[in-house]
């Protein structure tokens, strides 16, 4: 097995690059960044990739998937968590856990859903490698939510969705944020809703690519 601390490329050092680099693009919460700085992504990627772990980029993890770059991770993980410590966090599209990972460190319970059942596996071997233990990740077409354990403080939607479906914002605490990518070709925007008492607001953000959301389960 491998250590859990990197040397050179796989480092502290090159973590802590990742972040300061994290802070110049704009990322202010200092438990995001702090997350960020805890978390060896290196150990989420393939071992013929890990060297380029800690550059801003999306990397493939298998099964066509990839995972986000750590400005998309950090940047919505500040938009969910607005300066507060979550209570009860829902991801869709899991991957192979690395976000799972940053959000638990931002929330006491995390539940992520991911409809690929082989990195399902990844992640949960991730996931105990790390002794990460306030995250549930569940093999489950996420388009609909997880109204088993709703209400959520925040949901991070980590794939392309055409439209917001009404019953993920129904999930959500008063006050609670949605973020997702929105829009049908290769670019969405990517979009805050928060629940307010009057109803949800939203805000349409900057432009981002993520993979499409897909129904079923695999
Ligand atoms: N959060 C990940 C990013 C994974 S990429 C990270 O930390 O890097 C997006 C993931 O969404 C892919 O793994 C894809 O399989 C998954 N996905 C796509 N449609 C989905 C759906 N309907 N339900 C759950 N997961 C879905």
């Amino acid at each position: 097995m491998r250590p859990l601390d990197g040397i050179g490329m796989t480092s502290q050092r090159t973590r802590a690059r990742m972040v300061e680099r994290l802070r110049q693009e704009g990322i202010k919460d200092a438990m995001v960044l702090a997350a960020m700085n805890e978390i060896p992504r290196h150990l989420f990627v393939q071992e013929g990739l890990q060297t380029r772990a800690y550059e801003d980029t999306p990397l493939p993890i298998g099964e066509g998937q990839t995972i986000s770059s750590p400005y998309t991770v950090a940047r919505s993980c500040e938009l969910a968590v607005n300066g507060r410590m979550l209570d009860t966090v829902l991801e869709i599209g899991g991957g192979c856990g690395y976000q799972a990972a940053v959000l638990s460190r931002l929330a006491k319970k995390v539940v992520s859903l991911e409809r690929i059942a082989k990195l399902v596996g990844m992640a949960r071997q991730n996931l105990d490698r790390l002794r990460i233990r306030n995250v549930l990740i569940k093999v489950a077409d996420g388009s609909r939510g997880y109204p088993r354990a709703a209400p959520y403080d925040a949901i991070i939607v980590a794939a392309a969705m055409p439209f917001i479906p009404p019953e993920l914002i129904a999930q959500l605490k008063p006050g609670g944020r949605l973020i997702a990518p929105v829009g049908q070709g290769e670019e969405q925007r990517l979009t805050l809703v928060e629940r307010g008492e009057a109803g949800p607001v939203e805000q349409t953000l900057e432009s981002v690519r993520f993979v499409p959301l897909v129904s079923g389960v695999a």
